[in-house]
């Protein structure tokens, strides 16, 4: 892919049509670069929008304080209602016990899917929403078809409630999404969120002799002073 910037206040945006024509989309969010560029995208079609914050697989606490409020951040600057959920952490691990050693993208994932999915879900039947979606997709450290599997699945637990499945990264949306990461400089976070992603990146870093990661300090754009031409995203290799 190219990384010549696709210029974000003059770039036309796809006009997006969610599942049965919905006007309004219940939006789960996983952090603030992710979010971002697919927040502006449903904004640019005209579909109406709230952010569902309900993350109770990041850890520790000041990680998930800090990803929160950079969220709420953006959404308070493009006037987007924000839904701060509960951080239920402890029922996060108890779904998750015996799945500590799976890799990112296994069954683990899965379940840490459906879990935060059944919530956004359960707020789209109780709040009127007929469709709901998720930012996760967009990162390219995702499984797309896994994501699109637990928001299907959770979405089919209350009639009238619809999972749309876009490829958030398409027509430009993963450039874009780093583009806008910098403009904004959101926190960049440099491991998916629990803490066996924490431990396992850090391994993985130590096997390759490289540092491990700094919590809580760096933000997209700083690097650029010093590797303008490095796509910053690639932190987390
Ligand atoms: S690696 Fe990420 S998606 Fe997988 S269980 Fe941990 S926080 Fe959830």
């Amino acid at each position: 892919m190219s990384s010549q910037p696709l210029g974000l206040e003059n770039y036309q945006r796809p006009q997006l049509v969610a599942p049965q024509g919905a006007r309004k989309v219940l939006l789960h969010s996983c952090c603030a670069p992710c979010a971002g560029e697919v927040m502006l995208a449903v904004q640019a079609s005209g579909i109406e929008q709230t952010v569902f914050f309900y993350n109770p697989n990041i850890h520790p606490a000041e990680e998930y304080m800090l990803r929160k409020n950079e969220n709420k951040r953006f959404c308070d600057k493009q006037g987007i209602p924000f839904v701060d959920a509960d951080y239920d952490k402890d029922n996060w691990f108890e779904r998750v016990r015996g799945l500590e050693n799976e890799p990112e993208r296994g069954q683990r994932c899965t379940v840490c899917f459906d879990m935060r999915f059944e919530r956004t879900a359960l707020y789209a039947s109780e709040q009127g929403f007929s469709v709901i979606s998720s930012t996760l997709g967009i990162s390219r450290w995702k499984n797309m078809e896994q994501i699109n599997d637990c928001g299907l699945r959770a979405a089919a637990r209350h009639e009238g409630v619809d999972y749309w499945t876009l490829n958030w990264r398409k027509q430009g949306g993963s450039q874009r999404m780093i583009e806008l990461a910098r403009k904004e400089a959101f926190y960049q976070q440099e491991y998916c969120g629990c803490v066996y992603s924490l431990r396992d990146t850090n391994r993985y870093r130590l096997s390759r002799g490289r540092d491990l990661i700094k919590r809580l300090v760096k933000f997209y754009g700083a690097e650029e002073k010093n590797e303008s031409d490095r796509l910053i995203v690639s932190s987390r290799d």
